[in-house]
């Protein structure tokens, strides 16, 4: 790998040389049937990966564009959308719902919890709504949300559900054929970013809406958008040598390149990687004392948020990281210098997570922290011994 650091952060995550390789191919005319051939299959790879009978959007913008397009399309100012939000992203979208003038209710749960499925049971059964959002997997806590819990409540109860999963697709199941515990029990709308575990420069957006969605964007007539109308683009990904707005054609080859990885590997072994790694990076890290925010049974597989031991200055920690080629993120909000992220997602690989957890020990003997390297490793290796290759 041509990388000279590991960019272990919560996106963007670790690319590899095919990807970079596919980048600097020849930038052609967006309307070039050699361009539009690439452009053609990185959807289809995009169909097969969500398994849906809808459509799906491949499109420049990053992962808040996606959440953009998922709400403006699907719920009208004045209609009802219910925000499940385990953190940060999942409070995003009562901004965005804001700016729409949709009427917003929130289920927030504390730092590193779930909402109780019983609470949005509740919530369901005394308010009617047009969608609710779920956060796959809260980039700033390092919580999952249980879609088997909350996918079932959300359907019985008639609303739509929009599924972030900028921090999870490709890494944690979202099959948009899969019904939860009953008949049309399904995922109505993905969204995701290039950039996170599909490990793909940032730059695309990517949405998938099955037919009870976009049956809902038919429903709405007019909507407050123009470029985010999945409308303009139906035609375009039906037929990619039309043009409604220019595609970013580098970032097409990346991710149809990234996308081919993606199912060469096979979504069933990337779960169960993803899982792995999760497991074995937290059960390393605690045995350095260090606290993960997020407790096992609710952890995402594909990032970690970190609680510092006493006597560990963050800024400094996280300079002496990146003086040795880890790059790690800082918290967010109330936790900001009290904890760090810890990427493990995309093209991640073990050996590049058993040298974060070694360089993560040595920072910590650095500052006087008596910690075993070897045990944290044996920990790593023990949960992720599982991994067929
Ligand atoms: C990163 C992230 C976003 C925002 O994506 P951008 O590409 O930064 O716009 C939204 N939701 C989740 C869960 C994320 O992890």
């Amino acid at each position: 790998m041509r990388n000279e650091e590991m960019l272990l952060i919560p996106g963007p995550t670790p690319v590899v040389d095919s990807i970079y390789d596919a980048m600097a191919s020849e930038t052609r005319g967006h309307t070039d049937p050699r361009f539009v051939e690439i452009y053609k299959r990185s959807i289809e790879r995009t169909r097969e990966m969500f398994k849906t009978d809808g459509e799906v959007f491949v499109i420049a913008g990053s992962g808040t564009i996606g959440m953009e397009m998922a709400l403006v399309n699907t719920v009208g100012a004045g209609e009802r959308l219910l925000v499940i939000s385990h953190g940060y992203f999942g409070d995003r979208f009562i901004q965005l719902g804001k700016a729409f003038g949709i009427e917003i209710d929130v289920l927030q749960a504390e730092w590193g919890q779930q909402v109780a499925p019983e609470e949005v049971e509740r919530q369901l059964s005394e308010r009617t709504y047009k969608a609710v959002t779920i956060t796959h997997a809260d980039t700033s806590t390092g919580v999952a949300a249980d879609l088997d819990a909350l996918v079932p409540i959300v359907k019985k109860h008639g609303a739509l559900v929009i599924l972030d999963g900028v921090c999870a697709t490709a890494a944690m199941e979202e099959d948009m054929s899969k019904e939860y515990g009953g008949e049309g029990y399904t995922i109505d709308v993905v969204l995701t970013g290039s950039q996170k575990a599909i490990g793909v420069p940032p730059g695309l957006a990517i949405v998938a809406f099955n037919q009870t969605a976009l049956a809902a964007r038919k429903e709405l007539g007019h909507i407050p958008a123009y470029y985010c109308d999945i409308e303009n683009w139906i035609p375009i990904m039906h037929d990619p040598s039309k043009y409604f707005a220019t595609p970013p054609v580098n970032l097409i080859y990346a991710y149809d390149e990234g996308m081919k990885l993606v199912l060469e590997e096979g979504l069933e072994k990337r779960y169960a990687r993803h899982t792995a790694y999760g497991r074995g990076v937290r059960s390393a890290l605690r045995e350095y004392g260090m606290k993960p925010l997020a407790e096992e049974e609710v952890a995402a597989s594909t990032l970690s948020c970190f609680l510092y031991p006493e006597g560990v200055n963050d800024a400094e920690f996280r300079a002496a990281l990146a003086g040795v080629g880890l790059i790690v993120a800082g918290a967010l909000a109330h936790l900001g210098g009290k904890a760090f992220r810890l990427g493990h997602m995309g093209n991640t690989t073990e050996d590049m997570l058993i040298s974060a957890i070694e360089k993560i020990g040595e920072a910590l003997k650095d500052v006087g922290q008596d910690v075993s390297i070897e045990q944290a490793v044996n920990r790593f290796k023990e949960e992720t011994a599982s991994i067929v290759q």
